[in-house]
């Protein structure tokens, strides 16, 4: 018996499993096409995530540059909290965007 990964769900199950207890998928009539189609639909939904996440960030950010104009009183915990909010929106921005790029690229 050995443990192996379901295609649709990506979670362990032993590879005895018939139909998978997570998403019960049909292990039986796996196709070549199938699993094709289960993996593209995968990196679909993975670059969907990823772009939400980099609305967010951006979304992040911009309150951020937006607080940080706006805040007269530099003592103020806003102004701290803006800077934080650029900060963070800026790098997981990146970071999202990176992840895209190499997402697309191993998708070629
Ligand atoms: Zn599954």
């Amino acid at each position: 018996m050995a443990i192996i990964k379901c295609p649709q769900c990506a979670k362990s199950i032993s590879d005895k499993q018939v139909i998978c207890p997570h998403c019960d998928l049909d292990m039986k009539d796996l196709t070549e096409e199938k699993l094709h189609s289960l993996s593209k639909i995968k990196t679909l939904k993975n670059s969907q995530t990823l772009m939400t996440h980099q609305a967010i960030a951006m979304l992040l950010f911009l309150v951020g540059v937006f607080t940080f104009y706006n805040s007269e009183d530099k003592t103020a915990p806003q102004y701290l909290l803006s800077q934080v909010c650029i900060l963070v929106g800026f790098i997981w921005y990146l970071v999202n965007r990176v992840r895209l790029i190499l997402a697309k690229r191993k998708k070629l």
